[in-house]
């Protein structure tokens, strides 16, 4: 798996800086969020960096089909009915971590706007 030693997530994924796991395979790797904005918060990333869903791209797109087969899973294991899934993608959007993700979150209800989850 292609890593990047300077990169937060993948340092997680190495196991380097500590993680709430919960979820795991081959492809993707998912922890609960640090600063969690609704009960279930959790962070699903692919195991090779990708900096973030502009760079996705016909190579490495399977990688974004398994974070979703991932995320199917882990909300038939721990019965969560209702979710958003969620990207940011570049400063405006406010991705802060430069390695794609994809916000898993439920728990409460959700409204729908620029605000609704701030
Ligand atoms: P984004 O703002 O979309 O780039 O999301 C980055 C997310 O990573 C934020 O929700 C942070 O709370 C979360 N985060 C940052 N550092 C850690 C960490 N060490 N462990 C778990 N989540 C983190
Ligand atoms: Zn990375």
């Amino acid at each position: 798996m292609a890593l990047d030693k300077d990169c937060l997530f993948c340092r997680i994924i190495a196991g380097e800086i500590p993680s709430a796991k919960v979820y795991e395979d081959e492809y993707v790797y998912a922890f609960k969020d640090i600063e969690p904005i609704a009960p279930v918060h959790y962070l699903f990333v692919p195991k090779d960096h990708i900096c973030c869903a502009k760079k996705i791209t016909a190579e490495n797109s399977a990688a974004v089909a398994k974070i979703f087969e991932a995320i199917s899973k882990t909300a038939e294991a721990e019965n969560i009915e209702s979710f958003r899934v969620i990207n940011n993608c570049g400063e405006d959007a406010g991705q802060s971590v430069m390695h794609l993700h994809f916000h898993m979150v439920a728990g409460k209800k959700m409204g729908w706007g620029e605000q609704s989850l701030g």
